[in-house]
Protein backbone atom coordinates (compact mmCIF):
# COMPACT_ATOMS: atom_id res chain seq x y z
CA UNK A 1 0.00 0.00 0.00
CA UNK A 2 0.82 3.53 -1.15
CA UNK A 3 0.09 6.37 1.49
CA UNK A 4 0.54 9.99 0.56
CA UNK A 5 0.77 12.02 3.44
CA UNK A 6 -0.05 15.89 2.46
CA UNK A 7 2.37 17.15 5.37
CA UNK A 8 4.35 20.66 6.85
CA UNK A 9 2.34 20.09 9.85
CA UNK A 10 3.68 18.09 13.30
CA UNK A 11 0.43 15.96 13.48
CA UNK A 12 1.83 15.04 9.31
CA UNK A 13 5.49 14.19 11.03
CA UNK A 14 3.91 12.17 13.99
CA UNK A 15 1.81 10.07 11.67
CA UNK A 16 5.02 9.55 9.66
CA UNK A 17 6.66 8.29 12.76
CA UNK A 18 4.00 6.34 13.66
CA UNK A 19 4.03 4.74 10.34
CA UNK A 20 8.01 4.34 10.23
CA UNK A 21 7.29 2.44 13.36
CA UNK A 22 4.85 -0.24 12.49
CA UNK A 23 7.77 -1.71 10.27
CA UNK A 24 5.15 -3.04 8.36
CA UNK A 25 6.62 -5.06 4.75
CA UNK A 26 4.66 -3.59 1.97
CA UNK A 27 3.62 -0.20 3.60
CA UNK A 28 4.87 2.91 1.28
CA UNK A 29 4.69 6.52 2.99
CA UNK A 30 5.40 9.31 1.10
CA UNK A 31 5.40 13.07 2.52
CA UNK A 32 4.81 15.82 0.52
CA UNK A 33 5.91 19.46 1.47
CA UNK A 34 4.84 22.64 -0.31
CA UNK A 35 8.47 23.65 -0.05
CA UNK A 36 7.73 26.99 1.73
CA UNK A 37 9.83 26.85 4.73
CA UNK A 38 13.64 27.02 3.84
CA UNK A 39 14.82 24.19 6.53
CA UNK A 40 11.91 21.59 7.08
CA UNK A 41 12.01 19.63 9.71
CA UNK A 42 11.84 16.45 7.99
CA UNK A 43 9.70 13.37 8.51
CA UNK A 44 10.71 9.59 7.60
CA UNK A 45 9.81 8.09 4.61
CA UNK A 46 10.13 8.97 1.08
CA UNK A 47 9.76 13.12 0.50
CA UNK A 48 8.85 14.72 -1.92
CA UNK A 49 8.84 18.94 -2.59
CA UNK A 50 6.90 21.65 -4.19
CA UNK A 51 3.36 21.77 -5.91
CA UNK A 52 1.93 19.47 -8.04
CA UNK A 53 0.44 21.65 -10.08
CA UNK A 54 -3.37 21.96 -8.84
CA UNK A 55 -5.77 19.37 -7.98
CA UNK A 56 -5.54 18.13 -11.92
CA UNK A 57 -1.80 17.71 -11.00
CA UNK A 58 -2.17 16.18 -7.74
CA UNK A 59 -4.23 13.60 -9.09
CA UNK A 60 -2.43 12.49 -12.16
CA UNK A 61 0.44 12.64 -9.72
CA UNK A 62 -2.05 10.14 -7.42
CA UNK A 63 -2.55 7.82 -10.39
CA UNK A 64 1.37 7.89 -11.78
CA UNK A 65 2.30 6.60 -7.96
CA UNK A 66 -0.47 4.44 -7.36
CA UNK A 67 -1.28 5.84 -4.63
CA UNK A 68 -3.73 4.05 -2.44
CA UNK A 69 -4.59 6.50 0.36
CA UNK A 70 -4.50 9.91 0.73
CA UNK A 71 -3.72 11.82 4.10
CA UNK A 72 -4.36 15.22 4.02
CA UNK A 73 -2.69 16.66 7.21
CA UNK A 74 -2.05 20.05 5.84
CA UNK A 75 -2.21 23.01 8.78
CA UNK A 76 -5.74 23.85 9.35
CA UNK A 77 -5.71 26.97 7.29
CA UNK A 78 -4.12 25.39 4.07
CA UNK A 79 -7.36 25.41 2.58
CA UNK A 80 -6.37 25.54 -1.30
CA UNK A 81 -4.26 22.27 -1.23
CA UNK A 82 -6.92 20.40 1.27
CA UNK A 83 -9.94 21.38 -1.51
CA UNK A 84 -7.30 20.12 -4.13
CA UNK A 85 -6.99 17.02 -2.12
CA UNK A 86 -10.96 16.11 -2.04
CA UNK A 87 -10.98 17.31 -5.81
CA UNK A 88 -7.91 15.00 -6.75
CA UNK A 89 -9.07 12.14 -4.40
CA UNK A 90 -12.58 11.62 -6.32
CA UNK A 91 -11.08 11.94 -9.31
CA UNK A 92 -8.61 8.98 -9.11
CA UNK A 93 -10.88 6.79 -6.59
CA UNK A 94 -8.02 6.97 -4.48
CA UNK A 95 -9.55 7.05 -0.39
CA UNK A 96 -8.92 10.31 1.73
CA UNK A 97 -8.52 11.88 5.38
CA UNK A 98 -8.32 14.77 6.34
CA UNK A 99 -6.19 15.08 9.96
CA UNK A 100 -6.76 17.71 11.64
CA UNK A 101 -5.91 18.68 15.59
CA UNK A 102 -8.90 20.64 16.81
CA UNK A 103 -9.18 23.67 17.67
CA UNK A 104 -9.04 25.55 20.77
CA UNK A 105 -11.81 26.56 23.00
CA UNK A 106 -11.96 29.75 25.12
CA UNK A 107 -12.26 29.32 28.89
CA UNK A 108 -12.73 31.42 31.55
CA UNK A 109 -10.81 35.18 31.61
CA UNK A 110 -10.37 34.81 28.08
CA UNK A 111 -10.90 37.82 26.00
CA UNK A 112 -11.50 36.29 22.21
CA UNK A 113 -12.76 38.53 19.50
CA UNK A 114 -13.09 36.01 16.38
CA UNK A 115 -13.40 36.55 13.24
CA UNK A 116 -13.15 35.51 9.52
CA UNK A 117 -10.59 36.33 7.92
CA UNK A 118 -7.37 38.42 8.52
CA UNK A 119 -8.75 41.28 6.79
CA UNK A 120 -11.95 41.21 9.66
CA UNK A 121 -8.67 40.68 12.12
CA UNK A 122 -7.17 44.11 10.79
CA UNK A 123 -10.53 46.19 10.63
CA UNK A 124 -11.10 45.13 14.17
CA UNK A 125 -7.15 45.91 15.87
CA UNK A 126 -7.60 49.89 15.91
CA UNK A 127 -10.19 49.71 18.45
CA UNK A 128 -8.16 47.20 20.65
CA UNK A 129 -4.68 48.32 20.76
CA UNK A 130 -1.37 50.33 19.39
CA UNK A 131 1.07 47.39 19.89
CA UNK A 132 -0.26 44.23 18.08
CA UNK A 133 1.38 40.70 18.61
CA UNK A 134 0.84 39.11 14.74
CA UNK A 135 1.41 35.31 14.96
CA UNK A 136 -0.35 34.62 11.78
CA UNK A 137 2.71 33.77 9.79
CA UNK A 138 4.75 35.93 6.86
CA UNK A 139 1.78 34.82 4.26
CA UNK A 140 -1.24 37.42 4.41
CA UNK A 141 0.96 40.35 6.46
CA UNK A 142 -0.53 42.35 3.03
CA UNK A 143 -3.66 42.60 5.51
CA UNK A 144 -2.16 44.09 8.14
CA UNK A 145 -0.06 47.08 5.35
CA UNK A 146 -2.21 49.80 6.03
CA UNK A 147 -2.18 50.18 9.47
CA UNK A 148 0.26 52.71 9.94
CA UNK A 149 -1.09 53.89 13.35
CA UNK A 150 -0.17 50.71 14.79
CA UNK A 151 3.63 48.69 15.73
CA UNK A 152 3.60 45.25 15.05
CA UNK A 153 5.79 42.59 16.66
CA UNK A 154 5.71 39.83 13.60
CA UNK A 155 6.83 36.28 14.39
CA UNK A 156 7.30 34.21 11.75
CA UNK A 157 9.73 31.09 11.50
CA UNK A 158 11.59 32.72 7.82
CA UNK A 159 11.56 36.33 7.50
CA UNK A 160 8.23 38.29 5.55
CA UNK A 161 8.12 39.91 2.15
CA UNK A 162 6.91 43.22 1.45
CA UNK A 163 4.14 44.24 1.40
CA UNK A 164 4.01 44.30 5.46
CA UNK A 165 3.16 46.91 7.73
CA UNK A 166 5.17 49.46 7.89
CA UNK A 167 5.90 49.76 12.06
CA UNK A 168 6.99 46.00 12.44
CA UNK A 169 9.58 44.32 14.29
CA UNK A 170 9.98 40.72 13.09
CA UNK A 171 10.72 37.62 15.62
CA UNK A 172 12.17 34.74 13.75
CA UNK A 173 11.14 31.68 15.20
CA UNK A 174 9.63 28.77 15.41
CA UNK A 175 7.78 26.47 18.03
CA UNK A 176 6.63 24.64 20.40
CA UNK A 177 6.66 28.07 22.32
CA UNK A 178 7.13 28.24 26.62
CA UNK A 179 4.59 29.74 28.81
CA UNK A 180 7.45 31.39 30.06
CA UNK A 181 8.69 32.74 26.96
CA UNK A 182 5.02 33.98 25.74
CA UNK A 183 5.02 36.00 28.60
CA UNK A 184 8.09 37.80 28.05
CA UNK A 185 7.11 38.62 24.99
CA UNK A 186 3.78 40.14 26.04
CA UNK A 187 5.49 42.43 28.94
CA UNK A 188 9.12 42.72 26.92
CA UNK A 189 7.34 44.25 23.94
CA UNK A 190 3.77 46.08 25.93
CA UNK A 191 1.77 44.33 23.96
CA UNK A 192 -1.72 45.46 23.84
CA UNK A 193 -3.60 42.79 21.78
CA UNK A 194 -2.14 39.11 19.86
CA UNK A 195 -3.85 38.22 17.07
CA UNK A 196 -3.89 34.62 16.18
CA UNK A 197 -5.45 31.87 13.66
CA UNK A 198 -7.51 28.89 15.34
CA UNK A 199 -4.43 26.61 14.75
CA UNK A 200 -5.18 24.36 17.64
CA UNK A 201 -2.56 22.23 19.06
CA UNK A 202 -0.12 22.50 22.35
CA UNK A 203 2.73 23.65 20.66
CA UNK A 204 1.35 27.33 19.86
CA UNK A 205 -1.25 27.72 22.96
CA UNK A 206 0.91 29.24 25.71
CA UNK A 207 0.06 32.50 24.20
CA UNK A 208 -3.33 32.43 24.74
CA UNK A 209 -2.50 31.66 29.08
CA UNK A 210 -0.15 34.27 28.44
CA UNK A 211 -2.73 36.67 26.94
CA UNK A 212 -5.04 35.41 29.72
CA UNK A 213 -3.14 35.91 32.56
CA UNK A 214 -2.22 39.89 31.58
CA UNK A 215 -6.15 40.59 30.73
CA UNK A 216 -4.72 41.07 27.08
CA UNK A 217 -7.68 40.44 24.19
CA UNK A 218 -7.05 38.00 21.70
CA UNK A 219 -7.94 38.15 18.00
CA UNK A 220 -8.49 34.64 16.81
CA UNK A 221 -9.34 33.66 13.03
CA UNK A 222 -11.70 31.31 12.21
CA UNK A 223 -10.27 28.09 10.29
CA UNK A 224 -11.80 27.34 6.60
CA UNK A 225 -14.61 24.48 6.57
CA UNK A 226 -12.70 20.63 5.64
CA UNK A 227 -14.60 19.95 2.23
CA UNK A 228 -17.86 18.27 2.29
CA UNK A 229 -17.91 14.33 2.73
CA UNK A 230 -14.06 14.25 3.56
CA UNK A 231 -14.18 12.08 7.11
CA UNK A 232 -11.95 13.84 9.71
CA UNK A 233 -9.12 12.12 12.07
CA UNK A 234 -8.53 14.19 15.36
CA UNK A 235 -5.11 12.65 15.64
CA UNK A 236 -2.33 11.03 14.09
CA UNK A 237 -3.44 7.43 16.28
CA UNK A 238 -6.63 7.72 14.43
CA UNK A 239 -5.09 8.02 10.95
CA UNK A 240 -3.11 5.07 11.61
CA UNK A 241 -6.12 3.42 12.56
CA UNK A 242 -7.90 4.38 9.34
CA UNK A 243 -4.97 3.35 7.00
CA UNK A 244 -4.96 -0.28 9.34
CA UNK A 245 -8.59 -0.70 7.92
CA UNK A 246 -8.15 0.26 4.36
CA UNK A 247 -5.47 -2.44 4.73
CA UNK A 248 -7.02 -4.83 6.16
CA UNK A 249 -10.41 -4.46 3.54
CA UNK A 250 -7.66 -4.49 0.52
CA UNK A 251 -6.19 -7.78 2.17
CA UNK A 252 -9.42 -9.28 2.72
CA UNK A 253 -11.24 -8.16 -1.09
CA UNK A 254 -7.68 -10.12 -2.38
CA UNK A 255 -7.94 -13.08 -0.69
CA UNK A 256 -12.25 -12.77 -1.35
P1 LIG B 1 -2.44 26.48 0.51
O1 LIG B 1 -2.69 27.93 0.34
O2 LIG B 1 -3.58 25.60 0.88
O3 LIG B 1 -1.82 25.86 -0.82
C1 LIG B 1 -1.29 26.65 -1.86
C2 LIG B 1 -0.57 25.72 -2.82
O4 LIG B 1 0.63 25.22 -2.24
C3 LIG B 1 -1.37 24.49 -3.18
O5 LIG B 1 -2.30 24.76 -4.19
C4 LIG B 1 -0.26 23.54 -3.61
O6 LIG B 1 0.24 23.87 -4.89
C5 LIG B 1 0.85 23.87 -2.64
N1 LIG B 1 0.85 23.02 -1.43
C6 LIG B 1 0.32 23.30 -0.21
N2 LIG B 1 0.59 22.32 0.66
C7 LIG B 1 1.29 21.39 -0.03
C8 LIG B 1 1.86 20.14 0.33
N3 LIG B 1 1.80 19.66 1.59
N4 LIG B 1 2.52 19.46 -0.64
C9 LIG B 1 2.62 19.95 -1.91
N5 LIG B 1 2.11 21.12 -2.30
C10 LIG B 1 1.45 21.84 -1.35
O7 LIG B 1 -1.25 26.23 1.55
P2 LIG B 1 -0.47 27.26 2.51
O8 LIG B 1 -1.43 27.83 3.48
O9 LIG B 1 0.37 28.15 1.65
O10 LIG B 1 0.46 26.23 3.29
C11 LIG B 1 1.56 25.63 2.63
C12 LIG B 1 2.11 24.53 3.52
O11 LIG B 1 2.51 25.08 4.77
C13 LIG B 1 1.10 23.43 3.81
O12 LIG B 1 1.73 22.19 3.57
C14 LIG B 1 0.73 23.62 5.27
O13 LIG B 1 0.52 22.38 5.92
C15 LIG B 1 1.94 24.35 5.83
N6 LIG B 1 1.56 25.32 6.88
C16 LIG B 1 0.61 26.28 6.63
C17 LIG B 1 0.25 27.17 7.63
C18 LIG B 1 -0.83 28.20 7.41
O14 LIG B 1 -1.14 28.94 8.35
N7 LIG B 1 -1.45 28.27 6.25
C19 LIG B 1 0.87 27.07 8.88
C20 LIG B 1 1.84 26.09 9.11
C21 LIG B 1 2.18 25.22 8.10
P3 LIG B 1 -0.28 23.15 -6.23
O15 LIG B 1 -1.65 23.71 -6.49
O16 LIG B 1 0.73 23.51 -7.25
O17 LIG B 1 -0.32 21.67 -5.93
Amino acid sequence: MHVLILGGTTEARRLAELLAAERSPGLRVTNSLAGRVAAPRLPPGEVRVGGFGGADGLAAWLRAHTVDALVDATHPFAGTISLNAARAAATAHVPLLALRRPGWVPVEGDVWHEVGSLEEAAALLPALGRRVFLTTGRMGLAAFAGLDDLWFLVRSVDAPEAPHPARMEVLLDRGPFSLAGERQVLSGHRIDVVVTKDSGGAATAPKLTAAREAGLPVVVVRRPPVPDGVPVAAGPAQAVRWIRELRERAAYQRGG
